[in-house]
């Protein structure tokens, strides 16, 4: 189950996520906890029996939500299923300047943590538009570590402008050591319509070339190697024991509900499914009487639109994202879920040239791409589709 939570205090200005800019004091979150348990109750009663794994609160900056009014949610959530992977994971996301009482969360039932560090560097985090600094950012990672939370994740952000591949390596270490159990580190990337994008597109925004974004993903995969971490997804590093399983969820193609404004999620019928997104009005979102009575197989007020993926079109979504990770895209696993074959002539070439070339590896039902080129994962992946 991923729940949105829409709202964040500023509006970063590289961010294309759905959230809106507001003072905590007025987001209505009463509301908005009685319209995803609304969402919730409607969704799952069309659904079957299903095995909830886990739980991520993502947004936005969900640390703005009332951790009473996320109790009831996660609770709701609990009762619906009857039937959970325990010890569940509960992933809440984080913004180190609305972190500052891990036990409070701990008691609603949320058990990992991933806090948006995205930079130690005050300049950067400036021109990030973020509003905390470094001490701030080294200081909730630590508070969450001394709170109790077992399962702590950072997310970093680097090819940012000006800045050096030692630097962002700098920044991986620094967290990694400080004992997190888990790392995200993405490329920063400049989206259209963001003010970053703007700013690119005028030229006053210069980011590094792509040799030096590549110098720096190797420097910042070294740096965490040479402590213990597993780098199990293109973006994502891992101490054992350690990986996301909510994540690890999504590259394997497993179903997820999606709750909240603005949410997507996607539900298997057999070998085909129904991926939804709900509206991103947030006013309209806030009906949770209109959630009992709304038709979940088309588009309405709720609902913005719902589109029914066939095996292919899956086959090609899981080896894209199959690809993403060190163990690889299970070509087995994938034809016995969809009930169709995954090898055609053209596959069976463009495999055979990747492997010549280095970019692939065949191993038993296995496809993989070798440590070093993971970096062009997109572009590999999309040359066997
Ligand atoms: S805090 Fe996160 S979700 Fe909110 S505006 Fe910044 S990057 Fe976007």
């Amino acid at each position: 189950v991923y729940v949105h939570f829409p709202w964040c205090v500023r509006k970063c200005p590289y961010c294309d996520f759905l959230s809106v800019a507001s003072d905590r004091a007025d987001i209505p979150q009463r509301q908005y906890a009685d319209s995803l348990i609304a969402e919730l109750e409607r969704r799952t009663a069309e659904l079957g029996e299903r095995v909830l794994t886990s739980i991520y609160i993502g947004g936005g900056t969900p640390s703005l939500f009332d951790p009473g009014e996320l109790a009831r949610v996660l609770s709701a959530v609990r009762r619906t299923f009857a039937s959970c992977l325990e010890p569940l994971e509960v992933t809440l996301e984080c913004n180190p300047n609305s972190f500052d009482n891990g036990r409070v969360w701990l008691d609603t039932g949320v058990n990992r943590v991933s806090i948006g560090v995205q930079s130690l560097d005050d300049d950067m985090l400036r021109m990030l538009g973020r509003l905390h600094d470094r001490a701030e950012a080294l200081g909730s990672l630590r508070h969450a570590i001394e709170s109790g939370f077992s399962r702590v994740s950072a997310d970093l952000l680097f090819g940012l402008p000006d800045e050096q591949p030692a630097q962002a390596a700098a920044h991986a270490r620094a967290v990694a050591e400080l004992g997190v159990g888990h790392v995200s580190a993405y490329n920063l990337t400049i989206e259209p319509g963001t003010p970053f994008g703007d700013a690119a597109q005028e030229g006053r925004l210069v980011v590094p070339d792509d040799v030096l974004v590549a110098e720096t993903y190797d420097a910042v995969r070294d740096a965490l190697a040479a402590l213990g971490f597993e780098h199990y997804e293109v973006s994502n590093y891992s101490l054992p024991g350690q990986r996301s399983r909510h994540n690890m969820g999504y590259w394997l193609g497993h179903d997820y509900l999606g709750l909240g404004c603005g949410a997507y999620g996607t539900v298997s019928q057999a070998t085909s499914a129904v991926r939804y997104r709900n509206t991103s009005d947030v006013r309209r979102y806030l009906d949770h009487e209109g959630w009992r009575s709304t038709r979940l197989d088309t588009e309405g007020p709720l609902v913005a639109s719902v589109e029914e993926l066939d095996a292919e079109t899956l086959l090609r979504e899981r080896l894209m994202l199959g690809l993403r990770l060190a163990d690889g895209f299970d070509i087995e696993r994938v034809e016995r879920e969809l009930g169709i074959g995954f090898w055609t002539k053209e596959r069976e070439q463009a495999a055979d040239k990747l492997a010549r070339r280095g970019d692939l590896e065949r191993e038993g039902s296995s496809l993989r791409i070798p440590e070093a080129q993971r970096i062009f994962t997109d572009g590999i992946s999309r040359t066997l589709m």
